[in-house]
């Protein structure tokens, strides 16, 4: 039975970041990937697919973005060539096509089986990724059995949806995105929105993310939020990888018809939640907050290079949101609701009654065993690629210690 120090599983760019800090630290390890190293990007993103962060936040460790283009946004294809890259610059120890079925605990370590073979490790990190599956809401159940429809992760483009009305669920990211190229298709759009991240593309002149990245909003850690199990359930950004702002108002004025939430369905009709004018006000509230800390943060520190203090308008709603749509119109629904990740192979007992693995900032509750990836594991920018280099840091600092 071959065995190693450390299993790694997953070979996104989370894995590999803790590989490259396992190797500086001599520690001896395997990558085990189902797919080909970053599996997630090659399979789970639509074709027109962009990343929502700038280049310059394509960093790991080891590796900052050197092109000749820092503000602009990456397509899959051109990411997963430089994960790719990234993982024969680092001579990362990957094992491609190589699932995990079962990780159990044995006496100094792990146990774990794969479909090719059985390892023994003394720790192991779960890089397996955050969003291996949808979240679909209960609602979800009580659609018509005709009616077509598909999450976001297998979303490819319009083609897909047949002719006639779609609904997509969900306004945040991956929500804004899809229903604004579906209305492109010429397919007549409802979008359902419930609680959800505004985001401008730029403030005063430079990225939003630029503002979170230098005033430190990204560097937030998780034992100082006051309400971490909010912060790690927080819908994406309603940002796009593109230098225009993609926000419910310019779907609005594009045609895209704005509902609430999707509550349920009865008679025959789609039914919404009246809070559309709520769920925006707190939005444009929050968006205010936090340019209001932008702001402070320039002003504290004196950084002037940018444009003059500005405030967005309120999200404008189309006077009467409709509260119920008939189903007969709507012929595809995208579910764009959020993603969990997979952890059925995992038997150590460190998952709560909802299957979340309890963790102390990526240290389980079970000596050796870490995880890498979710969303605010050690900071807000946990839940990005550029947030990987820290975690996997401190995480490789703390499987060391629990060696020695
Ligand atoms: C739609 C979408 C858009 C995003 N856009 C951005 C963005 O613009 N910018 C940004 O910074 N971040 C973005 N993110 C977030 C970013 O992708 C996450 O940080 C990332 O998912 C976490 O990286 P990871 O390496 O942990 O996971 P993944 O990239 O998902 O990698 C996990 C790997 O584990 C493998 N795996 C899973 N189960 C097993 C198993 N049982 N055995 C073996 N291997 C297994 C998978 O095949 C996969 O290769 C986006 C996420 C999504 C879903």
């Amino acid at each position: 039975m071959p065995r190693t120090t450390t299993v790694v599983i997953g070979a996104g760019h989370c894995g590999l970041a803790i590989s490259r800090c396992l190797a500086e630290r001599s520690i001896d390890h395997v990558v085990l990937e189902r797919g080909e190293v970053a599996n997630s990007w090659r399979t789970q993103r639509w074709d027109s697919f962009r990343l929502l962060t700038p280049n310059w936040m394509t960093r790991l460790p080891g590796f900052s973005y050197a092109g000749d283009d820092p503000g602009g946004y990456q397509t899959a294809p051109e990411l997963v060539r430089l994960i790719g890259e990234y993982a024969k610059t680092t001579g990362a120890p990957v094992r491609a096509n190589t699932t995990v079925e079962s990780v159990s605990p044995q006496e100094n370590g792990f146990l774990v089986r794969t479909d090719q073979d059985v390892w023994e490790a003394r720790t192991v990190v779960i890089a397996s990724g955050a969003h291996n599956l949808p979240r679909l809401p209960p609602v979800a159940e009580a659609l018509p059995d005709g009616l077509f429809a598909l999450s976001a992760l297998d979303y490819r483009a319009p083609g897909q949806l047949p002719d006639g009305g779609v609904l997509v669920v969900g306004a945040s990211s991956s929500g804004i995105q899809i229903a604004h190229e579906v209305h492109r298709s010429g397919r007549p759009v409802t979008l359902a929105v419930g609680e959800h991240v505004r985001m401008p593309r730029t403030y005063r002149g430079r990225d939003i993310l630029w503002w979170m990245d230098a005033s430190g909003v990204f560097d937030e850690r998780y034992d100082e939020v006051p309400d971490l199990v909010r912060a790690r359930n927080l819908p994406s950004m309603q940002l796009t990888g593109s230098a225009a702002t993609l926000d419910l108002a310019t779907l609005s004025r594009l045609g895209v018809r704005l509902a609430g939430k999707l509550a349920g369905v009865r008679d025959g009709r789609a039914q919404f939640s009246g809070s559309l004018p709520n769920v925006c006000a707190l939005a444009d509230l929050k968006l205010g907050r936090l340019l209001d800390t932008f702001d402070a943060w320039a002003a504290d520190t004196g950084f002037t290079d940018c444009g003059p203090v500005a405030r967005f308008p309120a999200t404008t709603l189309p006077e009467k949101p409709p509260l119920t749509v008939d189903l007969g119109e709507i012929r595809s629904v995208v579910w764009a609701t959020g993603f969990r990740p997979d952890l059925s192979w995992l038997d150590v007992p460190v998952l709560d009654r909802k299957g979340r693995i309890t963790h102390d900032g990526g240290v389980t509750t079970w000596p050796g065993l870490y995880l890498i990836g979710m969303p605010f594991l050690r900071r807000r920018r946990s839940s990005l690629i550029d947030g990987a280099a820290a975690d996997a840091r401190d995480l490789t600092a703390h499987l060391a210690g629990h060696l020695a």
